[in-house]
């Protein structure tokens, strides 16, 4: 399925807009190799060979970064989600996939369900879709985030363990933590996720609850960094936040709750935050619709109400913050109006670059993807105006993209109408 390799090309005639500016860069031009970006200059690059494209003014952005999505919730019921057979996951997961690569979203991080072989699948081309960073299942203890029992079902608690449905896998002891990082390694995972509180989407486990114990959660973190990576975890309420990241936990994700002093804390401790806003928006609007359980429901508010301050309460402790969604099912179309919910409080160059140079840093993939830098894959997208100006152009599904590549790749061209 491996296309041909793409031909050397030459894009001239745009404004960059990467998030690092608050204003577009004018006078560029950006020469591409292959699957690489091989020179950005301000003059005049010499490539006779090379195919032109003119973007007509428009504006080039490096590839977005999604570092929060479930490729493999095909539901917001997860419970039922993690008990579908395999295959019907994999074929439902296709179109989500494709829908974010449609948005812009040229790389995305998976933190629970994606596993080895759909991240093969789609870089062999047999799905469209973003470049995948996977964790395998996230770690959950009993009773916690990923436990989707419910106070009467007694069934075992590794039913799920090797579904392509389920987000997650339950494990609970110094050993079997260990046990299970050392095995999602070993399927491929390149960073491990751990539950390390309550969550919404879950029957037995209020938001407040910590899971995993001290002991257990050092061990996650010990086990990450033996194999050269890190862990990220599912946090809300800030006693948990400060816990986690006691224990060395890098990736802090969601953080409705966090308070100032925690989130210098985490930034002193170099951990970066990734919230995930937009989810509690559209769980509030439709998540009943669409396969939410009553008792989830009644949850969202606890977290969704804090959503916009804790970005005020983190920008301002100088917590990075990098681009998160976390939709499931039905609601993945809303990938993008987490641009236009954190604008809202946050000056618009610093929403892109959360999904540019600050997704790139958390997922360890500086100067590769998130910029418009020689030896960087050919990810990128252009779009029909500033989006510096009105953040709206970035949401729909690709409606204002007029080119996407990825990897040099062109995905999608409409740049002569
Ligand atoms: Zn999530």
């Amino acid at each position: 399925m491996t296309e041909r390799t793409p031909p050397t090309r030459l894009l001239k005639n745009f404004r960059l807009v990467d998030g690092s500016a608050a204003e577009p860069r004018d006078g560029l031009q950006v020469l591409i190799e292959g699957d690489r970006i091989v020179q950005v200059a301000e003059t005049a690059i010499e490539a006779p060979h090379a195919e032109v494209i003119d973007l007509g003014g428009r504006t080039l952005m490096p590839g977005l970064i999604d570092c929060h999505v479930h490729v493999i919730a095909t539901t917001a019921d997860l419970g039922a989600n993690a008990l579908l057979p395999d295959a019907l996951v994999a074929a439902r997961a296709t179109p989500i996939l494709k829908g974010m690569l449609e948005r812009g979203f040229t790389t995305v991080r998976d933190v629970g369900g994606a596993d080895r072989a759909i991240q093969q699948a789609v870089a062999e081309g047999y799905f469209v879709g973003p470049r995948l960073v996977i964790c395998g299942k996230a770690l959950s203890q009993t009773g916690g985030h990923n436990d989707y029992r419910g106070f009467f079902d007694e069934r075992d608690d590794q039913y799920q363990t090797r579904r392509l449905g389920s987000m997650g896998r339950i494990c609970d002891g110094v050993e079997a933590v260990r046990r299970a990082v050392r095995q999602e390694i070993k399927g491929g995972a390149q960073f491990i996720k751990v539950m390390a509180n309550g969550g919404v989407s879950s029957p037995s486990d209020p938001i407040d609850f910590l899971s995993f114990s001290r002991a257990e959660l050092e061990t996650i973190v010990e086990e990450a960094s033996n194999a050269q990576t890190y862990v990220s975890a599912h946090l809300y309420t800030d006693e948990a936040i400060r816990r986690a990241v006691e224990a060395g936990v890098r990736s802090l994700e969601h953080c409705n709750l966090i308070t100032a002093e925690t989130a210098r804390f985490a930034a002193e401790r170099g951990a970066m935050a990734c919230p995930t806003l937009v989810t509690y928006e559209r769980l509030k609007l439709e998540g009943a619709e669409y396969g939410l359980k009553p008792e989830s429901v009644a949850k969202i508010d606890d977290v969704r109400l804090a959503g916009l301050e804790s970005l005020v309460t983190m920008r301002e402790a100088g917590l990075e913050m990098a681009y998160g969604t976390d939709l499931l099912g039905e609601m993945h179309p809303h990938q993008s109006d987490e641009f236009v919910i954190r604008a809202q409080v946050l000056p618009p160059h610093e929403v892109i670059r959360s999904a540019t140079a600050t997704a790139a840093k958390l997922l360890r993939m500086e100067g590769e993807v998130g910029c418009i830098a020689p030896g960087a894959y050919a990810d990128l997208i252009v779009v029909d105006g500033n989006p510096l100006e009105d953040m709206r152009l970035l949401t729909g599904q690709g409606d204002h993209l007029a080119l996407i590549m990825q990897g040099g790749r062109v995905i999608k061209e409409r740049l002569s109408r």
